[in-house]
């Protein structure tokens, strides 16, 4: 999954409007940050196979580290622990370890069945990706609600608010729909290479959120205000 990722990521921001939204990304998109690391490591491999899906021409042959249910379990353990640290909130920070989770559950919806439990364990994947509309229809009313969800919570302060977001928006919906449809890479050190602009959504999320204010003044402004 992808623009599904960055849903999640937005749509968290209604639950913990203090919840800054380069971490709320960050968690959701976190496997996929971290895959290209490990796969430049050789802990993990990818293979890129044309016709594997519809939608994308990989063959996660193997991904242990960062797509077992397991270790996204351990992983989303982490970062409860460091988004308390960070944060000092642990509503925020238990949000932060279902968005590490929410993303292996996307990723078991459009996978073929290729995710590990465990490491050398049974593989799961309901295999969305070999219907191009459905993964389309499915990703994209999750990316349509992500879109609302931030909307309602946040408004721009300056144009800066509105057009970091809809780039970014603009930008990921091109990337995915044409998925199916560019070439696929010629090797899958270029598909490590590649996958670590993901990165880039981070300080582009802080770049977003430097444009824009909460809809609803949060006990903290309350004071400030009034202080
Ligand atoms: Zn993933």
């Amino acid at each position: 999954m992808f623009v599904g990722h960055l849903a999640a990521g937005l749509g968290a921001k209604k639950l913990a409007p203090e919840m800054p939204l380069w971490a709320g990304i960050g968690a959701a998109f976190g496997m996929d940050l971290i895959w290209p690391v490990f796969l430049l490591a050789g802990l993990e491999v990818v293979h890129v196979a044309p016709g594997a899906t519809a939608f994308t021409p990989l063959d996660f042959v193997s991904y242990p580290w960062t797509h077992s249910l397991l270790f996204v379990v351990v992983w989303s353990l982490v970062v409860v622990l460091v988004a308390h640290r960070i944060f000092k909130s642990g509503w925020i920070a238990v949000l932060l370890g279902a968005l590490v989770l929410s993303h292996w559950v996307l990723d078991a919806i459009t996978h073929r069945p290729d995710l590990p439990l465990w490491p050398g364990g049974p593989v799961v994947g309901l295999g969305l990706w070999y219907s191009i509309p459905g993964t389309l229809i499915l990703e994209g009313s999750l990316l349509l609600a992500g879109i609302w969800l931030y909307t309602s919570v946040t408004r721009a302060t300056s144009k800066e608010g509105v057009w970091s977001l809809v780039t970014l928006l603009v930008l990921t919906t091109v990337i995915w729909v044409s998925k199916p449809w560019v070439p696929p890479a010629q090797s899958a050190a270029t598909v490590a290479w590649s996958s670590l602009a993901l990165w880039g959504l981070l300080p582009w999320a802080r770049w977003i959120e430097r444009g824009r204010v909460l809809q609803q003044p949060t006990a903290e402004d309350w004071w400030s205000e009034r202080l």
